[in-house]
């Protein structure tokens, strides 16, 4: 049996042993349980008396079973509690992890996946054959890093293209002055990268 339950009915025992008798003897006065209630069980003590003085403390005993009882719920009811919030926060980790995981592979194959067409520069309309790695000037033949937009010893500056569909891909110098490779292989004149153009022909170009 549970500690408050036991409690309870312990007090409420205690409780009838006082209380019940006194009711009757005031309520039922001249009756047989009136005069079995006045009977003295011990010298000067009635039975009335008796049972109220014996029920008081089985009344306080049930109160603290009770009370102790009613401790040990709350504190089952709080480590219960708790036990349910560490695992919610635990199967919540675990989710978590899950989802890293889970993205981490989604972009592991992004990342593994072979370079697409988006990859490359494709405004340009010029595909790559051969990449050059730098930049000559073409007043003082002198080579700079792609990427330079002037010449460091010089100064005359590279004809970086507004518009990428002109432009060399590799250096984005305009491709006005490249040189034709066959029917269709341009060499950029700043960069020397070999340049096929996509689609079908070189017309329009100032070769
Ligand atoms: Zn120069
Ligand atoms: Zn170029």
């Amino acid at each position: 049996m549970k500690k408050d339950v036991l409690g309870l009915l312990i007090s409420a025992f205690g409780l009838i042993i006082s209380l019940v008798p006194t009711l009757i003897y005031i309520n039922f006065a001249d009756s047989p349980a009136f005069y079995f209630l006045n009977e003295q069980v011990l010298p000067s003590i009635p039975l009335i008396l008796f049972m109220a003085i014996v029920g008081v403390p089985i009344t306080i005993v049930g109160v603290t079973i009770f009370r102790r009882g009613i401790r040990e719920m709350m504190e089952e009811l709080s480590e219960s509690t708790a036990g349910a919030i560490e695992g919610g926060r635990l199967s919540a980790n675990k989710s978590v992890e899950v989802a890293v995981k889970r993205s981490a592979e989604v972009s592991g194959t992004n990342f593994e996946r072979p370079p697409t067409k988006s990859d490359t520069p494709n405004r340009s309309k010029y595909l790559i054959v051969s990449s050059g790695t730098e930049l000559i000037c073409q007043n003082c033949s002198s080579a700079m890093p792609l990427g330079a937009r002037v010449c460091s010893r010089c100064r005359s500056p590279f004809p970086i293209a507004e518009d990428e569909e002109e432009a060399c891909p590799v250096c984005r110098c305009y491709l006005t002055d490249a040189k034709r490779l066959g029917d269709e292989i341009i060499v950029c004149n700043f960069c020397f990268s070999e340049l096929r153009l996509q689609g079908n022909t070189l017309k329009g170009l100032s070769l």
